[in-house]
């Protein structure tokens, strides 16, 4: 885990529509749409597994629910705010 790595995303293969919105909206630019077709015929968004800030940007952009999952660090939580 890198000093950035505060969160961690999980995205669903068969879930995203290859829409790309998390990959433009992203400020870190760890996201990319990937190369192989998911089972409703779309290129999936990828996470490159590293650099990922947990400022769930990417989450709110997403059109397609449970597609985007963020994950945020417990050591890096703020003190009275909740992390998973
Ligand atoms: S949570 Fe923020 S930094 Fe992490 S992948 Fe999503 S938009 Fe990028
Ligand atoms: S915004 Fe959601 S549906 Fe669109 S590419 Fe990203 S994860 Fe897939």
């Amino acid at each position: 885990m890198g000093k950035s790595d505060r969160g961690d995303i999980r995205i669903s293969f068969h879930l995203c529509k290859g829409c790309t919105l998390c990959v433009a909206a992203c400020p870190s630019k760890v996201l990319t749409q990937g190369n192989a077709l998911n089972r409703q015929g779309y290129y999936a968004a990828l996470y490159s597994g590293s650099g990922c800030t947990g400022c769930g940007i990417c989450f709110y952009v997403c059109p397609e629910p449970d597609a985007i999952t963020i994950l945020i660090h417990k050591e890096d939580a703020v003190p009275g705010k909740s992390a998973a």
